[in-house]
Parts: structure tokens; sequence; C-alpha cells
């Protein structure tokens, strides 16, 4: 018997798929659109590695199933190969990036192709190439026109290593996204986008998609909205330092003022006595790092200024300090501080002998010293004694604003979007500067501003990219003026150009619109956009963003990009994260090679539920290649003669089919294709005990239900088998087996039933009832027919698979 190989079969069919254009989807003809999408990868490293097979393996097992199910699936792939992170793959090999790119996504192409996916070749996009960043730089200026692009100088993040700046988002824990490097603080003038602009509809919108609880919660911290009051105190010396606090209940705690050391009005509050101090300790927190100054466990430093205010509340006289702890970005720049409900302000007052204050009485008294930052009934606050904490923030605010000392007041951690990068390798943002002008957008029709060819595109470290050297590129004309204008030389940050990437996959043949009104009403919001964990706060939170921002300007008829997002948890490698410098790193070229693309595929998807990620083993692995062997020689080999007909008949005889149609389908459908595949492995094993009393065309039910069932997992294999049953191109084509609900066991549940809200009955039923199915069976209950004794019933109230209260009054 001719044994299952996988590297002959393998590429057969992804040349059959290819020659056939099995998978091309006609977009505009399309009845039953399924935008199926996958995160597109950066073509930097070496070569694909394990997390992106896992994302294209879920996502593209989904994918076939929706297909078989009937609808149009669309499966695009691109490269996100413009940025920096070619570009330092780039520096490391000491190649150039114009020449490497193009190497790196044909080897990525190659690598994908020998997956089986659905992915349409020919709806590609890399946004290095100029036909896509052309249309980058219009977004950009459209958002230019909208006054949601403009230029800033502010204090910006800059990786000493990469020499360029940062977005907040690409900060993680103090350090650079891309090279762990610490960063620092610089002024400069940027690039930003508005973003903060719609924190709000960022944080709204959650309700109109369907995303993961992590993303939602990732998301909704990183914006950082809390409500408050922006409270005005009068400076003795100086203008008023408005503070927002999200507290204002304990306002008649508040002892002390903190300003930044950063903070513009820190010179006009400072006597001259303390000049000398304050300067020194300003100048000691520009070397620190945000992370380091705002660290909990750290020594609260600070001076200090020799200048009071008057606390609106009481009209004390409170000191105004300087401390590194309160961050210029964050809020005002100043808080009030309230030790004995904070426990910051706490640890601050001890050190530096500050009065301490309690206004909030605390329900139970603590048993530890420390700040009591919980709710409680207001003490030492005048006219507010005796109010809940809950009700004095609000009323406390209303009284400072009636006399103009305050108002009610939002604030949120979410900056503005650093797009500028002094670097080579991005499109160039659109943008003159003319001496007569100004700032000056580039005209559409004179898009793109190609990124010229710079033999040293070695980043420069003095805050100018690589572009600045190129007299070429800089000097150009004023589009407005005609007169004499230099080119901006930074190039934007490459979360922009993937930040409305999947606008253009449908459109990528048109090259004289960024995206078809007509392609994007038809197959966007994505259906389905699979993806990992890391990018929350970045990608999906850029692509929410552009996504509004060109819904409002009348470009898009939807405001959410992506209907659903899932992203799948992290593959690790005999119990621990693969790294280089543990050798534990998979390598999904040796797989292919040694086990095939459906048993890769096949075996990451087992690991575990797909939200989770699992443990990647070598013996797990060679577990596939047995069940897949079982397979192969179940549809192979000869069935022989007939034993016996079964003993339940002809009837009963498929009730198993039935049930994993069933089970495979619905676990499909939550992505849980480990238990799914389980599924396929009872099944199997049940087949090949039904082999010798199953009738010929039960047989032949059953087996071909199996191939069709194992499809979107192993989609070789199973269009082999396909072939060998004799059956016609392509199991692909097929549709998906329908089962009949009459074979399923039915969970049951026990009905709790009140009469009046009294336990009256419990009652066993089948679970999932209608309220009107529940109503039916509780009053037929005669126990609560001889409570009612002839009552009329007024009312049922029902919770589904719990309990039914019959109500007559
Ligand atoms: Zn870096
Ligand atoms: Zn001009």
């Amino acid at each position: 018997m001719e044994r299952y190989d996988p590297r002959a079969i393998e590429p057969k069919w992804q040349r059959i798929w290819a020659e056939s254009g099995i998978y091309r989807v006609d977009l505009s003809r399309a009845k039953r659109p399924f935008y199926n999408l996958v995160e597109f990868p950066y073509p930097s490293a070496e070569a694909l590695h394990v997390g992106h097979v896992y994302t294209y393996s879920g996502a593209d097992t989904y994918g076939r199933y929706r297909r078989l199910r009937g609808d149009d699936v669309f499966e695009p792939i691109g490269f996100d190969a413009f940025g920096i992170h070619s570009e330092n793959h780039a520096l490391r090999v000491g190649r150039h990036p114009m020449e490497l790119t193009v190497e790196n996504t044909e080897r990525y192409e190659r690598q994908m192709k020998e997956l089986g996916t659905l992915f349409d070749w020919t709806h590609t996009v890399d946004t290095s190439r100029p036909e896509y960043y052309r249309w980058t730089q219009w977004v950009f200026l459209q958002l230019f026109k909208a006054g949601l692009a403009y230029r800033a100088k502010a204090p910006v993040n800059w990786c000493p290593s990469c020499l360029t700046v940062l977005a907040n988002e690409q900060v993680v824990g103090g350090l650079c996204e891309r090279c762990d490097t610490a960063v620092v603080q610089k002024e400069m003038e940027q690039w930003f986008l508005r973003i903060t602009a719609y924190a709000d509809r960022l944080l709204e919108g959650h309700a109109k998609a369907d995303f993961p609880a992590t993303t939602v919660t990732l998301q909704r911290n990183w914006i950082g909205r809390s409500e408050g009051a922006e409270i005005a105190f009068r400076a003795e010396a100086g203008p008023e330092i408005r503070v927002f606090t999200t507290r204002p209940d304990t306002l008649f705690g508040a002892t002390y003022l903190v300003l930044a050391p950063e903070h513009p009005i820190v010179a006009q509050v400072t006597t001259p006595d303390r000049r000398a101090a304050v300067a020194a300790y300003a100048e000691q927190a520009r070397t620190k790092r945000e992370l380091e100054r705002v660290a909990a466990e750290r020594e609260k430093t600070g001076v200090f200024t020799g200048g009071y205010a008057i606390n609106p509340a009481n009209g004390e006289r409170i000191p105004i300090w300087v401390a590194d702890y309160v961050l210029m970005g964050y809020g005002t720049g100043a808080i009030m501080a309230v030790p004995a409900h904070d426990e910051r302000d706490y640890a601050f007052a001890r050190a530096h002998a500050l009065p301490i204050r309690v206004v909030i009485a605390a329900p139970t008294p603590a048993e530890v010293p420390g700040a009591y930052t919980g709710e409680g009934v207001l003490v030492n606050s005048g006219p507010f004694d005796g109010m809940p904490s809950q009700e004095a923030r609000a009323a406390i605010t209303a009284w400072l604003q009636e006399r103009g000392q305050g108002r009610p007041a939002v604030t949120y951690r979410l900056r503005d979007w650093l797009i500028s990068r002094q670097r080579y390798w991005g499109p160039p943002i659109p943008i003159v500067y003319c001496d007569r002008c100004g700032i000056v957008p580039v005209p559409e029709e004179e898009l793109p501003v190609r990124l010229p060819y710079v033999a040293d595109y070695r980043p420069t470290g003095g805050g100018a990219s690589p572009l600045a050297a190129v007299p070429e590129f800089v000097h150009t004309t004023c589009p407005q003026c005609g007169g004499p204008a230099r080119r901006e030389t930074d190039v934007s940050d490459t979360f922009l150009d993937s930040a409305w990437y999947f606008l253009r996959y449908p459109s990528s043949h048109r090259d004289d619109v960024a995206f078809d009104p007509e392609l994007t009403r038809k197959w966007l919001p994505v259906d389905l956009y699979a993806g990992g964990i890391e990018h929350s706060t970045l990608h999906h939170l850029y692509a929410r963003f552009i996504t509004m921002a060109l819904h409002d300007l009348g470009y898009l008829p939807f405001e959410e990009p992506f209907k659903k997002l899932r992203l799948h948890g992290l593959i690790i490698k005999d119990g621990a994260k693969m790294s280089k410098s543990r050798g534990n790193v998979v390598n999904p070229d040796e797989y292919i090679r040694r086990y095939g693309a459906d048993t890769l595929r096949l075996y990451l998807l087992f690991l575990g539920p797909y939200e989770e990620g699992g443990d990647f083993s070598d013996a797990g692995i060679r577990g596939i290649t047995r069940f897949l062997n079982r397979v192969w020689a179940l549809v192979t080999s000869p069935r022989g003669q007939r034993e016996a007909p079964s003993p339940q008949g002809a009837e009963g005889d498929l009730a198993e089919m039935h049930r994993t149609i069933a089970e495979v389908q619905a676990d499909i459908e939550v992505l849980h294709f480990h238990t799914a595949i389980a599924a396929l492995m009872r099944y199997t094993n049940w087949l090949a005990e039904a082999r010798q009393h199953l009738s010929a065309e039960a047989w032949r039910q059953a087996l071909h239900t199996l191939i069709i069932l194992l499809a979107p997992f192993a989609p070789h294999l199973a269009e082999e088998l396909w072939e060998r049953e004799g059956l016609p191109y392509s199991v692909h084509q097929q549709a998906w087996p329908t089962y009949d609900p009459k074979y399923l066991e039915q969970p049951t549940v026990t009905l709790v039933i009140q009469v009046d809200g009294k336990v009256r009955d419990r009652i066993e039923a089948p679970a999932g009832l209608g309220k009107e199915q529940a109503r039916e069976l509780a009053l037929a209950s005669e126990r609560v027919q001889r409570v009612l004794d002839g009552r009329k019933v007024a009312d049922v109230i029902y919770v589904p698979d719990r309990l039914v209260n019959v109500v007559t009054r």
C-alpha cells in the first residue's frame, strides 16, 4: 500500500490550486462576501516564524470553513515592508533595504505558499512600493487638511539606539519597543496625529465591535479616561494654578500643591532664596526617565518653592512644592496633594514633614497607618461634613463652579500620535516648507513623494533623517507661490502604513483611488481579523482611529474597521518561551520539510485553545503524523468484505457522524480548533471500527464527510483523498455537510419554579427553552396548579435555564 507522503502531495496541489485559480474571488460579483483578514508580516527577520504560521493556520482554517459553508471568502495577504523593522534588519545584515526587501518578500511569499492557505495573491500589497505609499501620503494629507495632523515642539521619546523619536505606544516600560534600549526625553519639533480628539469615540466604539475582553481593557487603560474636576488655586505670587483631581471630595484635605519641575510657572512662584535649590532639582529631574519618576516604590524627592497658594475650600494658606513624581504630560502638570487619602502624597508628606488631614472617615478604622483611599463620609469639610464621599464629588465641584473656582473635567492618558521618524526607510511626509507660505501640503496629484535611493541610509543621530543630506530631495519649489522651498525630510511611522492597509486590499488594482467606494462598501468592515495580542495599543488602536477619521471626512461608510477581532495566544517550546539564546526556536521551514504543512498546521491548532496558545514539542507533532496516517490508511486501504450489519440497523448507523459534524462546526465557530481536531480523531477511530458493518452507501457517506470536515485543517491531504475516492475536483468547492439534530444528545437543566417568588417545584427540562415553552412547562406542573388554585396569572418572569416565576398580582 502507498503511504502518506506530504512531500509529494503538497506541492502537487499547491500547483493545481494556483493553476485553476479556485481561491480567487470575483470581488465585484461575490454574493456572500466574507473578509477574512490576517495581520500581514514585516518581512524583516530571516524567515517566517512559527507565530506567523499559527496566525495563518487558525485564520485559514476558519476561512476555509466559511467557504465550505457557502461564503465568498476573501483572504488577502501582503507585506508590512516599510519602516524601522525592515530597516533595522537591513542595517544588521549590512544590505540596502531597497534590495533586501525585494528578496525578503519573495522568500516570505514562497514560505506562505507552502502552507497551503487561501491567500489571494492577486490582491497583495507591499507598503514600501510607491503604488502603495502614494496612498499612505494621501491619507496623511486628508488628516492634515482636516486639522488632524499638526507640527509641534514637544518633549518626545528618543531611542539612542534606533536614533529616532518614538510614539508613546512604542515605549514599553521605558524601553524602545524594537530594540529594548532605554528611551530618553528630547525636545523636538515633530508631526503629530490628533488621536486624542477621538479618545471618547475609541472608547464608545468598543460596544460596536466584537473585540476580546483583553483588547478592550488594554485600550481602555491606555486611553486612561478619568472624570473629576479642574480646580483653581490662587497663588500668592504668579498666576492661578489649575489642578486636575479625580477626588474633589477630598479638597478640604489638600495641604500642599505640587508642580512638575517643567511647569512653566515654577519660576514665578519660587521665592528668590529658593531659586538655586529649585533650579538644581529641575536639572536633576531632566535626566530621569518618566517611568523612573513615577515608580511607586521610589523615594519621593522634592523641593519647596518658598511660595504659597490658597485652598479655595477653606481659605487656608498651603505651600507649593516641586516634585518629579508629577509629570507635565498628564493632567495639568500640577496636583493638589491630599496625603490622608492618596498613597504617593502620603509618602511624600511623611518624607518632608507636611501636614496630613483626614477628611474622609473610613467605615471601619484602619489598623495600619497610611492613606485611606476608599469611600466614606466627609469630616473636617465645613458645609459638607457628613456627606457620603461619592455624592460629595459632584457637590463640591458644583459649589466651586458657582464661585468660579472649578469645573467638572475629564482627562486622558492618551497623547497624540507622534509619527515623524528621523530615518530613511519610510514614506516621506508630503509637506514642503516655504519662507513665504509656511507649511504647504504637497498637491495630491504630485504624489507619491518618492523616497530617493540613498547609498548611506544609516540614521545620522543628529535629529535629522538621512534624506536631509540629499540636496536634490530637499530643494523644491513651493506649490503655492512657486518660490524656493524645502521638503520635510522625516519619514512617517511604519504604523501609519499598516493603519489603513485593509482598506487597500480589495482595491489594490486601482491606481486612481486609495480605495474604491463600491468595493469598500461591499467588503468592509473586515468580518474577522486574526492576529497577535501585542498590537492592542498600537496597530489596532491606530487602525480604529484612522478609520474613524476617514469616516468623518466622508470616505468610509463605517467607523469601526473590524467587526470581529481575535488574538491568538503564544506558542512556547518544551515549556519555555522561544528564543535564539535558548536554542528552542521552531523554524517552520524545517518542520514543513520533515512533516508537511498539513501536519504543522494541524499540530499548532491542536496545542490548545487558539486564543491561549500552547506548548510545542517534537513528540506531540509525531502524534499528529500518526493521526493523519490513520486517516490515509482508512481511505486508501480496501475495505474487504462486510462482516455483519450493525446491531442498531441503518437508521442509527450514522449517529456518530451527525454528532461529529455538529461538534466540529460549533468548535470552529468559536475558534476551538483543538477540540474540533479531537472530535475528528474520535470519529476516525469510530470509522475504523464501523467499516466492517456499515453498508456500502453509509460507509461512503461517513468517509466523505470525514474528508470534508478535515479539509479546512489539512487542505492538501483532504484534496488528495478526495481525488483518490474518485470524486470531482475540488474538495474545497464542496458544501459543508449538514447534520440531523435528532441524533444530538440534548443537555438538560433544572428549572426552579416559583409562584409569587416562593419556590414550588423543580423541573428537569431541555436546555435553551424560550420563555413561552418555559411558561407552559411551569403552568403544567401539578404543584403549581395546586398553589394557583384557579387564580389568574398576571406575568411570568423567566431567567433562561434557571428559573420561572409565575406572578399572580
Ligand atoms: Zn530602539
Ligand atoms: Zn510659497
